[in-house]
């Protein structure tokens, strides 16, 4: 196996990846805040997230990934400004905070599923993990790290030194450009609140109690207390999206390593945006694409992950309807190709694939373990399938096994376009429309979607009209 190089946003550099303990692999990516769905620039980071796990499983290494679900404490600015994301999203559609947290969370793993993306190891929600975050604030407090003020319990960052080491941000500098609408209750702009009681909201939804009072937790301290507690206290990788670097990721480790003194994570890893024709993407902008926009377009699900491969995680890219077009065109292009060699290969099992075959296989891998290089990966993908030198069977088996990494359901696409439809498959199929009728009378629109998704998953597109709904296949 190649030997694995990782972009170290601590320290800029690429550097070979050795885990603490050999084979094993502690890894954590920051999660969603629940209060919306996913726009389609959110999904970069969860594809990052499973490329890498991907690729090191592929390399031999036992993965634990941990995600958390942010349902508590995430306030409108990374910086203690501003409004908690989740209480106004609760009160502007009139529901309770958890049934927000409820409907976007299963609205996200709808999301991630389509893309192929797999689901992490441990997957663990804020509100669960009050206690692991009180204890660790208790550890912090001890060390001295932190003052009331105000009601509330903050982390002092002039107490830490290396304050800003991954932003490569200095004390100094940043109390000259102070961060805007300054909590009087600071003593330095960029000390962050580890703990509220006075909450700025007259009904905040979810408090607990603490040794401060009664309250709930600052954003940043979820992912430091529930990392140690599923990874424990160092881990290997943690990854987010490039905004986590300046306040977010800065802040978790102050805090980490403030309570354990010692060095908490060894590699940051941290995507670059997806933007649109220059306008930033965000929940906060209305009107943003999510994957069910460009599902109701005529796109799949996996056109889009086609096309976030397609670019390398550290550039910025720039999402159009054009470039997705591509995306879908090559993906159909390589299911047609697939399709051929199949036909070629005949249906019996797979050949190993040679040398020649190897060649790719061997490329493909140490592109991958060039910082994730996916679309050098992508093209050696290309390179197997069109070497005229390659046996059909073989350019199958590697293609299939690279799918391993890439995600692209490959040998289902082929195997979709091949099936002819028998008795019990359209059988099967009536009987999703019927659900799907079903759900859609008591208004369970999610529901109704997502069996739209699986029926679409399988080749069938359905058509709605006054006399109901019939089917075809795409
Ligand atoms: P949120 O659910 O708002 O906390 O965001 C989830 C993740 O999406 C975070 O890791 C952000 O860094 C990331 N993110 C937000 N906007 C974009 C974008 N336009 N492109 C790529 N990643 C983004
Ligand atoms: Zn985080």
């Amino acid at each position: 196996m190649p030997t694995m190089k990782l972009f170290n946003t601590l320290g800029r550099e690429l550097q070979e990846f050795r885990p603490i303990v050999p084979g094993k692999v502690g890894f954590y990516g920051c999660g969603p805040t629940v209060y919306n769905f996913a726009h389609i620039g959110n999904l970069r980071p969860y594809l990052l997230h499973d490329t890498l796990v991907r690729v090191l499983r592929s390399f031999g290494f036992e993965v634990t990934h941990v995600m958390n679900i942010t349902d508590v404490g995430h306030l409108s600015g990374d910086d203690d400004t501003g409004e908690d994301k989740m209480l106004r999203s609760a009160i502007e559609r009139g529901k309770s905070v958890l049934e927000v947290a409820d409907f976007y969370t299963q609205a996200f793993f709808r999301d991630v599923e389509r893309m192929n993306i797999l689901k992490p190891t441990v997957v663990c929600k804020a509100t669960e993990h009050i206690g692991e975050m009180i204890e660790l604030i208790g550890r912090i407090e001890a060390r001295g790290y932190t003052y009331s003020a105000g009601g509330n319990l903050y982390f002092d960052v002039t107490r830490f030194p290396s304050y800003g080491e991954l932003a490569l941000i200095k004390l100094d500098e940043l109390k000259a450009g102070a961060r805007i609408e300054i909590d009087p209750n600071k003593r330095n702009p960029a000390d962050f609140a580890l703990w509220f009681t006075k909450s700025k909201f007259e009904n905040q939804a979810m408090v607990w109690d603490s040794p401060w009072g009664r309250g709930y937790p600052g954003w940043h301290i979820e992912c430091s207390a529930m990392s140690m507690k599923y990874l424990g206290e160092q881990i290997d990788i943690h990854a987010g999206g490039i905004d986590h670097i300046p306040i977010h990721h800065t802040n978790e480790i102050a805090q980490s390593e403030a309570a354990t003194g010692r060095k908490w994570v060894n590699y940051w890893i941290h995507n670059e945006f997806i933007i649109m024709d220059k306008v930033k993407m965000s929940k906060s902008s209305g009107g943003f694409l999510t994957l069910q926009t460009l599902i109701d377009a005529g796109y799949e699900a996996l056109d889009y992950r086609y096309f976030l491969l397609g670019a390398h995680y550290r550039s910025q890219a720039q999402f159009s309807y054009e470039g997705l077009d591509s995306a879908r065109s090559a993906r159909r292009s390589l299911g047609e190709r697939i399709l051929a060699l199949r036909e070629k290969a005949g249906r019996g099992p797979l050949p190993e694939p040679g040398p020649a075959a190897h060649s790719y296989m061997e490329a493909f891998a140490g592109h991958l373990a060039q910082d994730l290089a996916t679309p050098r990966a992508l093209a050696e993908l290309w390179g197997l399938l069109r070497d005229p030198a390659i046996p059909s069977g073989e350019a199958l088996a590697g293609a299939f096994e690279m799918d391993k990494v890439l995600g692209l359901a490959l040998e289902s696409l082929a195997a979709a376009e091949r099936a002819p439809v028998e008795a019990g498959f359209s059988a099967w199929i009536e009987e999703r429309i019927a659900e799907r009728s079903a759900a859609k009378a008591a208004k369970d629109w999610a529901r109704a979607d997502a069996l739209r998704a699986e029926l679409k998953e399988k080749g069938v597109l359905l058509e709605d009209s006054g006399s109901g709904t019939t089917w075809k296949r795409a």
